[in-house]
């Protein structure tokens, strides 16, 4: 897993959408324990457009599923879901509406400070 500073040098900044996606990636991580780069398979739904598709970016980098393993989807969405699995276990993230909704609201840093403020149970909607 990469940290959340090698993230952001691989991704180029390190915005709100960028530690989302890093966050239910490193959730996942820590619940699946894979044993290696290749077991986690992971799906993301989300905008294709940025500031939401840098989500992508985080998931890859603290999950390890990337484009050139093969083993993460992306698919176009109007919310932010994740979906890792690894084997028959699955996890499956939701961005809650209101976090999403203030996260327009706020700047970058703001952004930032306030994801770092709360739980990943707040953030998101897991099952
Ligand atoms: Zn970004």
């Amino acid at each position: 897993m990469l940290s959340e500073e090698e993230a952001k040098k691989f991704h180029g900044h390190l915005g709100p959408y960028l530690l989302l996606g890093y966050i239910a990636g490193k959730y996942a991580v820590d619940k699946l324990k894979p044993k290696n780069e290749f077991e986690l398979k992971a799906m993301i739904k989300c905008p294709l457009k940025t500031p939401f598709s840098c989500a992508i970016d985080g998931l890859q980098c603290s999950s390890s599923c990337t484009f050139g393993k093969g083993n993460i989807k992306v698919e176009d969405g109007n919310d932010i879901e994740v979906e890792v699995g690894s084997g028959d276990k699955r996890i499956f993230f939701k961005v809650r509406k209101e976090v999403l909704k203030k996260l327009e609201e706020l700047d970058m840093q703001e952004g930032i400070k306030w994801l770092r403020s709360l739980q990943v149970e707040e953030i998101y909607e897991i099952e």
